[in-house]
């Protein structure tokens, strides 16, 4: 990729975006560095091609190259995990849950999925969503008294409610989910049983998650956060709902697949099967605990009391700073995170009480514990000075010197 051209102004906004990725502590959990092959995978010729259909049923001539790279796309996609069947066509995690939805329900039929304010995904059922205006969609909370899933009031409201589907998987859940739970519960009132892996499937490639195959009818990802692939989705699922999940992604709700973007899933998924990868997704784990361990220690409230996996959220309410604010402050330093609803949150989705911390690029980085103790020292500091611009400038250079002592995309680029 060059970053010159005729188009100056996009170009000159592409270097500034490198430059802040390079520069800035990236601690939004659904983030992360991809690498040069995957760069170079997804700005290729193969954005030029139609290939409705699939391999070896294609509406258009000339597919033949695209069949194999899909075939293999797919193969890799049920090795990594262990799956019988793999679409690997969903533009998105969106688009993934959307063909869910459209494979096995009717609209008005009822779903049952984690609270968005407590955690789950706007596509589990939340009202602006299609999943909650197409569809009866309820919710289960997280429990008042420790912040994690309660499986005997899930178990009850599915048996009050009698979903046709039910969802577990969270983008703000730090807890391992106990999937053959929720399949046990799914099988006592008939419904199916998606899981949506997009915020932990690189966990569960590399075993540090118990994986839902072999609980999930239909298992949805996203490919860009821990997985660490390009911007897009994935459907798996049992053998005999192929089908269903096939036809519904398309033609059901999506027209030609982006084929440079499946073969940059191809790439990732042969990465995510090497032991390099693993040791990756274990040094995120290690760090996020440590870093919840050092907030925690500087007197912020982790939800849920911890970390299994590769993000937390933070109470900042003991420290009297919203969500928003501390967004905003830290952005300035060149830290950035997203607020968040804590659960039985009392500020609004735009304030917030919260923020949600996550490991995953500062550690492709090459970032370890000893990084997550000044990362944390340097949050505390900036929200103690939330108005004092200067004190943010000053630690804008100091996060700069920390990004610049882990290269990232300085390796490939000249910046
Ligand atoms: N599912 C979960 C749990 C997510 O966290 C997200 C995105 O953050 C998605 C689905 C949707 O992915 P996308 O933004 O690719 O549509």
């Amino acid at each position: 990729m060059k970053l010159d051209g005729k188009d100056t102004k996009i170009f000159e906004l592409m270097r500034r975006e490198l430059d802040r990725e390079e520069y800035s502590l990236i601690l939004i959990a659904s983030e992360n560095y991809v690498d040069e092959d995957i760069l170079a995978t997804q700005g290729c010729v193969l954005t030029n091609k139609y290939a409705e259909g699939y391999p070896s049923r294609r509406y258009y001539s000339g597919c033949a190259y695209l069949d194999e790279i899909e075939s293999i796309a797919i193969e890799r996609a049920k090795e990594l995990f262990g799956a019988e069947h793999a679409n690997v066509q969903p533009h998105s995690g969106s688009s993934a849950n959307m063909a869910v939805f459209y494979a096995v329900l009717q609209p008005g039929d009822t779903v049952l999925g984690m609270d968005i304010a407590h955690g789950g995904h706007l596509t589990h059922g939340a009202r602006p969503s299609f999943s909650g205006k197409m569809y009866r969609a309820v919710s289960y909370p997280v429990s008042a008294r420790d912040e994690m899933l309660d499986y005997d009031e899930i178990r009850s409201i599915a048996h009050k409610e009698k979903p046709k589907l039910i969802i577990a998987g969270a983008s703000a859940y730090s807890k391992v989910i106990d999937f053959q739970k929720f399949r046990e519960i799914a099988d006592e009132v008939g419904a199916y049983f998606m899981a949506d892996i997009a915020h932990i499937a690189g966990l569960v490639a590399a075993g540090l998650h118990p994986s839902p195959v072999g609980h999930a009818h239909f298992i949805t990802t996203t490919t860009h956060k821990t997985l660490r692939g390009p911007r897009g989705g994935l459907v798996m699922c049992t053998a005999d709902l192929g089908k269903k999940i096939d036809s519904a992604v398309f033609p059901g709700i999506q027209g030609g697949p982006l084929m440079h973007v499946i073969a940059a899933k191809a790439v990732a998924l042969k990465q995510a099967m090497t032991e390099e990868f693993r040791e990756y997704q274990r040094q995120i784990v290690l760090n996020a605990q440590h870093m919840a361990k050092c907030m925690s220690d500087l007197g912020f409230r982790i939800v849920s009391g911890g970390t299994d996996n590769h993000l937390f959220l933070v109470d900042l309410t003991p420290k009297n700073v919203t969500g928003n604010d501390a967004q905003v402050a830290l952005e300035a330093s060149g830290i950035m995170v997203n607020k968040n609803l804590i659960p039985f949150d009392t500020r609004t989705p735009n304030v917030t009480s919260g923020i949600r911390l996550g490991t995953p690029a500062i550690t492709t980085r090459g970032m370890k514990e000893k990084e997550m103790e000044i990362i944390c020292e340097m949050i505390d500091q900036v929200l103690r000075h939330l108005n004092d611009v200067s004190f943010m400038e000053k630690t804008r250079v100091k996060v700069r010197e920390l990004c610049a002592s882990f290269p990232f995309y300085k390796r490939i680029y000249d910046i």
